[in-house]
């Protein structure tokens, strides 16, 4: 889509740290980071929002969300057992949807946040 941000980053247009590409999902860094890992998971193929998805798109969706623990783990931010119960590390993942949602970027993205805490903006 003409003057999509996040479609340049895809049509390679404009420069993304890319951690993972294929087909259907790219997954870059974010520009401006709100935690100590801040990633951003979206699908190639423009859509403005999850406002604007249906049960057609339950495959790409699925896949953004199913590589969220694959990019925590390479980013040392995995969710760790010890075994007894006990469990430590751990990320956060997010859809923003439309203005009330707090949507700036209007190409659907998830975002993986982790690392040391505190995140700027984001509470708990
Ligand atoms: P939203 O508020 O729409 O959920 O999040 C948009 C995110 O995109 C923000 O965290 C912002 O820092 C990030 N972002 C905006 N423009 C760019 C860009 O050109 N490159 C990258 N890598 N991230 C961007
Ligand atoms: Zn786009």
């Amino acid at each position: 889509m003409d003057n999509c941000i996040f479609c340049k980053i895809v049509a390679k247009q404009i420069p993304a740290s890319v951690v993972y590409e294929d087909d259907d999902v790219l997954a870059f860094k974010d520009i401006n980071p709100a935690a100590p890992v801040h990633l951003l998971v979206i699908p190639k193929q423009h859509l403005d929002s999850l406002s604007d998805c249906g049960m057609e798109h339950a495959a790409v969706l699925g896949k953004m969300l199913a590589l969220a623990p694959k990019l925590a783990e390479e980013h040392g931010v995995a969710v760790k057992s010890d075994g007894n119960g006990g469990r430590s590390g751990g990320y956060k993942t997010l859809i923003n949807s439309g203005p009330d949602g707090g949507q700036e970027v209007y190409h659907l993205h998830l975002h993986v946040y982790g690392g040391q805490r505190p995140w700027r903006g984001l509470g708990t």
